[in-house]
């Protein structure tokens, strides 16, 4: 019993600690790469259908407001951070929402037909 406890407290601290990464990296690439940013929305599509997901990574934005699948951010234009903008910068960003995203990577998506056809 214990040993399952001990797992399921080392799955959990090693996944906050992967969301906790992915937010220090999306912080940083929107402060210092903004270059990076703009290549990898040349090869975005799709749009946001508002899940909000992206907004409770780690812990739920205080400006989240509306119930799950109707969200809305109560300062969506005056001033959210750059990296909720950004979000997903790129295919990375995806797993952290377990790819139930409005958006994709045209490159990603060209890769996997290639993998189809070999
Ligand atoms: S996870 Fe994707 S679809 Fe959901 S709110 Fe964030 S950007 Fe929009
Ligand atoms: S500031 Fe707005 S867009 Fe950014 S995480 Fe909070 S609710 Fe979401």
């Amino acid at each position: 019993m214990t040993r399952l406890l001990q797992y399921y407290i080392d799955r959990h601290a090693i996944r906050t600690l992967k969301k906790f990464n992915s937010k220090l990296r999306r912080f940083v690439l929107c402060t210092f790469k903004q270059e990076y940013i703009e290549d990898k929305q040349k090869t975005r599509f799709g749009d946001c259908f508002q899940c909000g997901k992206c907004c409770s990574l780690l812990f739920k934005c205080p400006f989240l407001e509306g119930p799950e699948g109707n969200t809305r951010c109560s300062i969506y234009d005056k001033g959210r951070p750059k990296q909720c903008a950004a979000f997903p910068i790129d295919y990375k960003d995806l797993h952290d929402v377990d790819y139930l995203c409005g958006y994709f990577f045209s490159n990603e998506v060209e890769k996997l037909g290639k993998l189809k056809t070999q």
